[in-house]
């Protein structure tokens, strides 16, 4: 059994602040992902002790599924799945090598069938939302070097999904488009699967399912076209000069701007971060008093801006009129006292638009 805390915060890539009865201490967290739906505030982390060290974050409570965040785990699942043949796809093949160099690069498994041999790389799968499992949670140019690679030799790849509730699996374009179009390109190459297990509360995991792959969706929602989040961070209190709105007094902490291009996203997002360049849009008087400003892609078909400020006015306090000059929304603009990944609300406004939408088309097909 494992002891269980709450989390606090993350003080660097590799160690969180937990809370436990009243008492606070750190905890190793062997996992480099960004995890931003797994570590809120209040989540219930399950830790290993490790005598005189810190203790150590196995894995997490998502309301009653338990989600292991060991990022080395998926390559020992994927291995028990194999000798177990709960892969239907794999049938047969044997683990003969790991680790394997190919260039500056290594894939995980080495497998054989007779005198055939098929290379295997494996990946953790802990972002999942309404039935949509999706990787990888940050750009992961590495993961399309092994996509490139799996592609000239033939080989498979498998994504672990660390929850059995996801019924579907894409790679995410929100967050790193040319690794999804890598997989996307290699899809007749290279064998894809993701397959979902069920751990426990004692550490033990079970086969539960193949997802579904919908490469339609896809192929229809993942185009350089959407909606975005630009958060910025002001570090004081502002009087500046909105253009039509006039001047307007600006209070020290975390703004959201929501805004759209159904042409040209990438470019949009690269104009909103450059510098110099013609105020045009409300957000270009903000950007240049902004701190860590961050940008969060949501590709779609659809028009979604109106319909994301429309949910984020429930969750942060609107700057009245601000960038909702053609439309009749009360503000394409949100204040928040913290940071928003910080805030479960915002974090959950986020998934909705870039997963459970996604979730939705394939329940309606
Ligand atoms: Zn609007």
């Amino acid at each position: 059994m494992f002891r269980e805390a709450l989390f606090v915060d993350r003080l660097n890539r590799f160690v969180v602040l937990c809370e436990e009865g009243g008492r606070r201490f750190p905890a190793h967290l062997p996992n480099p992902g960004r995890l931003w739906e797994i570590l809120l505030p209040g989540r219930v982390l399950l830790l290993e002790d490790q005598g005189e060290n810190m203790p150590r974050v196995w894995g997490a409570l998502l309301g009653e599924e338990v989600v292991c965040l060991h990022t080395t785990s998926a390559a020992s699942v994927a291995r028990k799945l194999l000798e177990e043949d709960c892969l239907e796809d794999f049938a047969g093949f044997r683990v003969v090598g790991t680790e394997i160099p190919l260039g500056n690069s290594r894939l995980d498994f080495l497998l054989k069938r007779g005198r055939e041999r098929m290379f295997l790389e494996v990946k953790s799968c802990t972002l999942f939302f309404d039935g949509l499992a999706m990787f990888p949670d940050a750009v992961t140019v590495r993961g399309r070097k092994h996509v490139g690679l799996l592609a000239d030799l033939g080989g498979a790849m498998l994504f672990v999904v660390h929850v059995p509730s996801p019924f579907a699996f894409l790679p995410d374009f929100h967050t790193d488009p040319e690794f999804a179009s890598a997989l996307h390109a290699a899809r007749k190459k290279v064998l894809i699967r993701a397959v979902a297990v069920r751990w426990d509360m004692r550490g033990n995991f079970q086969y539960s399912h193949i997802l579904d792959l919908p490469w339609e969706v896809y192929e229809k929602e993942a185009e350089d076209r959407g909606s975005y989040l630009l958060s910025g961070y002001l570090p004081g209190v502002y009087r500046i000069a909105v253009g039509s709105l006039g001047e307007l007094d600006f209070p020290r902490g975390f703004y959201v701007y929501v805004g759209s291009a159904m042409r040209g996203l990438s470019g949009r997002i690269r104009r909103h971060l450059r510098k110099r360049k013609r105020n045009h849009w409300h957000i270009d008087t903000l950007l240049p008093f902004f701190e860590d400003v961050r940008v969060f892609p949501i590709r779609s078909s659809e028009r979604l801006e109106c319909a994301i400020a429309r949910e984020l006015e429930k969750v942060a306090r609107p700057v009245p009129h601000f960038g909702a000059s053609d439309c009749s929304c009360g503000s394409h603009l949100f204040y928040l006292p913290q940071p928003p990944l910080r805030s479960a609300a915002f974090v959950e406004v986020l998934l909705h638009f870039r997963m459970g939408r996604i979730a939705r088309i394939l329940q309606q097909r």
